[in-house]
C-alpha cells in the first residue's frame, strides 16, 4: 500500500446485516451467460458484492429510518415535503424545491421547461440521462468540459473543470440567445467520478453572467465534488463541506439533483432554483409527470428520509470516510500497476478497459466484456463505461466515438467494508493477471434508448474467458 495512504475511519457501527450469498464460479457463467453477458440483466442475488451503482444502494441512518415511521402520507401538504424544502433551502441554499421521484424527473422537467427545438446546452461531458432529457426537448448537446477530462492516465486535481475559452468561442458562434442555460455537473461520473475547481466556478459564473446565460448544477455529487476543493483547493482547506457546498450552489441558478446519491436515501430528488417564473412552471408541470407538487412522485416518508440524508451528507467525518474507503481501493488496485483512472474518483473507481485490453478493439466491447469477467472469476458486479454507454448520435444513428472505455466499478455509501474491498482488489488482480484469455463481445440486441441497460451480447469465441 503507499506509504502516505491513510484509512480513515468510518463515523458509524452497524446495527442491521443484511445476508448475501457466497456465489461459485459455475453458477455465475450460467448466470451471466443468461443475461446477455449485461451486468444490468443480472439478477442481484447472484452478486456477491454489488458495485453495478450508488444510486439508491446506500444504507440509511437509524435517523433516517425512525424518520420513515413518521411519514405523513396526505395527498397534499405532507409535513415531510415542508421538512425536505426546509432541508433543501438550508443545505443548498436555493429559494425554491420541486420535489421528482428521482433525479431524472427533474431533469425532465427542467428540460422541457428552458429548452427550445435548436437551443444548445454546454456541458461537462454528458449524464446518460441529462443529455437524453435535453435531446428528446428538442437541445443540442455540447461538450466543453477541459480536454484532460477525456485522459484517464493525467493527474489533473480538477477534470470536472469547464474550458472556459471553448465556452466562448461556442457563445460566440451560436449567440447567446440559443443558449438557455450551462449545464455543470458535480463530481462528473463519466471523467471517473471528477471535481470542478471553486476557482474554475467563479470563472464561469462571470463568463456566464457576461452573456446573461444562466447556470444549472447537476448535483447529485455535489458533496464528494466539495469534499475534493477542501482537499485539493487551498483556500478551502480549513471550510466545512457544508460551507462549501452552499458556496457552489451560490454561483449557480439552480439545480436537478438525485437523492439517490449524496443525499444517502433509496429513492428520490428535486429541482431547485430561484428564478420564481421557473419554479411555477415546474412546480405545474410536476403534477402532469410526477405528482402533486408537494409529493412529485415520492411517499412521504421517502421524502423525511432525504430531508434527513441531506444533513447527514454534508458531515465532514461522514464524507472523508466516504472518499477515502474508494481511495483504498484504487490505491490496492495501482500497486498491483492495473490500470484504472486517476485521480481516484470520489464514488467509483474506473478500470481502464482500454489498456486493460489492449488486445480487443472498441467495436467488439472491451469494457462490456471485462465487467462481464469480472463477474464470472469473483462475484463481484461493475459496469461499463465506454462504447456501450455513449450509444448512437440521434441524427445519424452512426454509434459515437467513447474516448473512454471503463468499467466503472462504484461504491455505495456505509454498505461494504474494506475487508470486502480487499476482496474486490483480489478479483481484479486475478483477472489482470489472465486478461489475455477474455476476448470481446458481439451486441445481440440493442434497445432505442439507453441501450447500455438492456442490450445484449455473445462472445466473440464460445467462451468469455478462454
Ligand atoms: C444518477 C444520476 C442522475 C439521474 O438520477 P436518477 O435518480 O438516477 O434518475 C443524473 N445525473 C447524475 C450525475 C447522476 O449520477
Amino acid at each position: 500500500m503507499n506509504k502516505k495512504f491513510k484509512v480513515i475511519p468510518p463515523p458509524f457501527k452497524i446495527k442491521v446485516v443484511e445476508p448475501i450469498k457466497i456465489t461459485n464460479r459455475a453458477t455465475r457463467e450460467k448466470a451471466i451467460k443468461k443475461a446477455g453477458y449485461n451486468t444490468f440483466l443480472l439478477h442481484s442475488n447472484d452478486v456477491y458484492i454489488d458495485l453495478l451503482t450508488d444510486s439508491g444502494t446506500n444504507a440509511m441512518s437509524d435517523n433516517q429510518w425512525a424518520g420513515i415511521m413518521l411519514g405523513d402520507e396526505a395527498y397534499a401538504g405532507s409535513k415531510n415535503f415542508y421538512n425536505l424544502e426546509k432541508a433543501v433551502k438550508e443545505i443548498y441554499g436555493y429559494k425554491y424545491v420541486v420535489p421528482t421521484h428521482q433525479g431524472r424527473g427533474a431533469e425532465h422537467l427542467m428540460s422541457r421547461i428552458l429548452i427550445k427545438k435548436g437551443d444548445i446546452i454546454p456541458n461537462n461531458m454528458y449524464f446518460t440521462t441529462r443529455r437524453i432529457h435535453q435531446e428528446l426537448a428538442g437541445g443540442i448537446w455540447m461538450d466543453v468540459s477541459i480536454a484532460q477530462a477525456e485522459q484517464p492516465e493525467n493527474w489533473h486535481p480538477f477534470k470536472g473543470n469547464i474550458d472556459l475559452k471553448k465556452l466562448e468561442k461556442l457563445i460566440k458562434k451560436h449567440g447567446a440567445k440559443k443558449i438557455p442555460y450551462m449545464s455543470i455537473e458535480a463530481n462528473i461520473n463519466m471523467a471517473g467520478g471528477q471535481p470542478f475547481s471553486m476557482k474554475n466556478l467563479k470563472a464561469l459564473r462571470k463568463l456566464c453572467d457576461k452573456y446573461k446565460i444562466p447556470i444549472m448544477l447537476d448535483g447529485t455529487r455535489l458533496v464528494e465534488n466539495a469534499y475534493f476543493i477542501q482537499q485539493r483547493e487551498k483556500p478551502y482547506k480549513n471550510k466545512s463541506v457544508k460551507k462549501i457546498v452552499k458556496e457552489i450552489c451560490s454561483y449557480t441558478d439552480g439545480t436537478t439533483t438525485s437523492g439517490k446519491k449524496d443525499a444517502l436515501v433509496n429513492i428520490g430528488g428535486f429541482l431547485a432554483c430561484n428564478d420564481k417564473k421557473l419554479f411555477t412552471e415546474a412546480k405545474s408541470l410536476v403534477v402532469v409527470f410526477e405528482g402533486l407538487h408537494t409529493y412529485g412522485g415520492l411517499a412521504g416518508r421517502d421524502m423525511e428520509a432525504m430531508a434527513r440524508g441531506i444533513y447527514e451528507m454534508v458531515d465532514d467525518d461522514h464524507i472523508a470516510a466516504r472518499v477515502n474507503q474508494i481511495e483504498y481501493l484504487g490505491h490496492k488496485l495501482l500497486e498491483a500497476k492495473v490500470p484504472i483512472v486517476v485521480p481516484i474518483g470520489g464514488h467509483a473507481v474506473y478500470l481502464n478497459a482500454k489498456r486493460f485490453l489492449p488486445h480487443i478493439p472498441q467495436n467488439l466491447y472491451p469494457a462490456q466484456a471485462l465487467a462481464a469477467a469480472l463477474y464470472i472469476v469473483s462475484g463481484v458486479r461493475g459496469m461499463e463505461r465506454g462504447a456501450v454507454s455513449v450509444g448512437r448520435d440521434p441524427k445519424t444513428g452512426i454509434e459515437r466515438k467513447s474516448k473512454l472505455e471503463l468499467v466503472r466499478l462504484t461504491v455505495p455509501r456505509r454498505v461494504y467494508t474494506n475487508l470486502q474491498m480487499n476482496i474486490v482488489a483480489q478479483g481484479v488482480i486475478k483477472l489482470y493477471k489472465m486478461r489475455k484469455k477474455i476476448s470481446g463481445l458481439k451486441m445481440v440486441f440493442e434497445p432505442k434508448q439507453l441501450r447500455f441497460f438492456q442490450s445484449r451480447f455473445k462472445p466473440l469465441k464460445n467462451k468469455l474467458i478462454g
